[in-house]
């Protein structure tokens, strides 16, 4: 059989290191309309490998990150890929935020993920530049890779199990014939679907992460986290202490006008921009939270904002920053309300199946997703 897998991002590749495993003999092409593997989101993101406590219990996200951090770290090692085992702090601003810090402390048992609440005093143990009110969740399972390292090492394993990548290859102009079609396309995944009839309640919408790269001297030990709005997807503006230990701040979620659209005028494109608009106008009309989150999110551009919420999770913080490259987030919206999906959505018929929400923590959870999705929609 030969499987066409469209997107050479890290939901692509770990499906055909799956399917690979699971049908040796069959014919493996991964096609990318750009020049290498990872070159938007798998390569643009925060490379942290999450615990899994943030999510519903009853999500995909539960089930499958603990899961995913695991064969992920598994991986790693095996290929001897850097992973700096961080741990992480979610610290509290407030008596309402430690409610949350509970309820995600519940999770976390449920969903496996090993994190738990500790005193504001052992924080300080942990990080002394952390600051918290009165608890803080510790997460000793959240770890951090450089993405993309794992995924030219993922590309180069798959290639020496004989599966073929096509570079520079846009699905809409690949003309050979193929028995099964995976769609991993990131932020076009949804346009791909329509085309065969799937995910027509449902258009990506893009979010646009802007990081700062921390230049000073004041440091932090382990990856510090605010308590997030459970309601929405993101995570809130945090420290990320990257594989190599250089500190990055960020990253944002201010709605994007374009798909591609990671800074100025890069990748313009009027046809999406109206679409977009189309929907972020509804959105924006129908729901106080997205407006909330709009206006909130909009204040980023400005980089002193940025630093400022920053500044909140710790005691200090002295130095200067420098603009890092944005990461773009594929964030699916319910036509029929104009919700945001919170979980991981695939969509498959015979012979085709449709990877419509592959966001955050998608690529911690990868691998354990590869499994889970060839499980569900490939039949015996
Ligand atoms: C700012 C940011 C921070 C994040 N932080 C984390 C984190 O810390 N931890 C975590 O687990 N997750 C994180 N994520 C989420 C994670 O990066 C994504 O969930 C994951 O990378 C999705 O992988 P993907 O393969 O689906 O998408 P992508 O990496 O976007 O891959 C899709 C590929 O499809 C290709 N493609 C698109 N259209 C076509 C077409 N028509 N023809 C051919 N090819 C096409 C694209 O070129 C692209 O290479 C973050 C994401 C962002 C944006």
């Amino acid at each position: 059989m030969k499987v066409l897998i469209v997107g050479a991002g890290i939901v692509g590749m770990t499906l055909a290191y799956e399917w690979q495993k699971r049908n040796p003999d069959d014919e493996i092409v991964i096609i990318d309309k750009e020049p290498h593997e990872a070159f938007h989101a798998s390569g643009k993101n925060s490379g942290i490998l999450h615990a899994g406590f943030y999510y519903n219990t009853d999500s995909l996200k539960a089930k499958l990150t603990a899961d995913g951090n695991r064969l992920m770290k598994r991986f790693c090692n095996e290929k001897n890929i850097n992973i700096n085992e961080t741990g992480k702090l979610v610290v509290a601003k407030n008596e309402e935020e430690v409610k949350t810090l509970k309820e995600l402390e519940r999770r976390s048992q449920a969903n496996n993920a090993g994190a738990y609440l500790i005193t504001e005093e052992e924080a300080k143990k942990i990080d002394p530049n952390a600051k918290t009110y009165k608890y803080a969740l510790y997460s000793p399972n959240t770890a951090s890779v450089n993405p993309r390292e794992v995924c030219s090492i993922l590309r180069k394993d798959l290639e020496n199990k004989g599966v073929k990548f096509v570079f520079n290859m846009h699905f809409e102009k690949y003309k050979e014939s193929y028995d099964f079609l995976i769609n991993a396309a990131g932020l076009y995944a949804d346009k791909i679907a329509h085309k065969f009839g799937s995910g027509l309640d449902y258009e990506v919408i893009p979010f646009k992460g802007l990081y700062l790269k921390y230049l000073g001297d004041d440091k932090i030990k382990t990856q510090i986290y605010p308590v997030p709005n459970i309601k929405n997807p993101f995570l809130g503006v945090h420290f990320t202490l990257m594989a190599d230990n250089t500190i990055k701040i960020g990253p944002t979620a201010i709605p994007a006008f374009w798909r591609e659209n990671y800074t100025g005028f890069e990748r313009f494109n009027f046809k999406e921009m109206i679409e977009i608009l189309g929907i972020e106008a509804k959105m924006f009309f129908k729901h106080k939270w997205f407006r909330d989150l709009a206006f909130y999110e909009m204040r980023y551009y400005l980089p002193k904002n940025l630093i400022n919420e920053a500044k909140k999770l710790v005691y200090k913080l002295n130095g200067d920053f420098k603009p890092y490259p944005p990461g773009i987030r594929a964030q699916l919206v319910d036509k029929r309300d104009f919700s945001l999906v919170m979980d991981f959505l695939v969509e498959h018929k015979k012979n085709q199946i449709h990877i419509l929400n592959a966001v955050s923590p998608a690529f911690t959870a990868s691998f354990a997703f590869a499994g889970y999705v060839l499980d569900e929609c490939v039949g015996e």
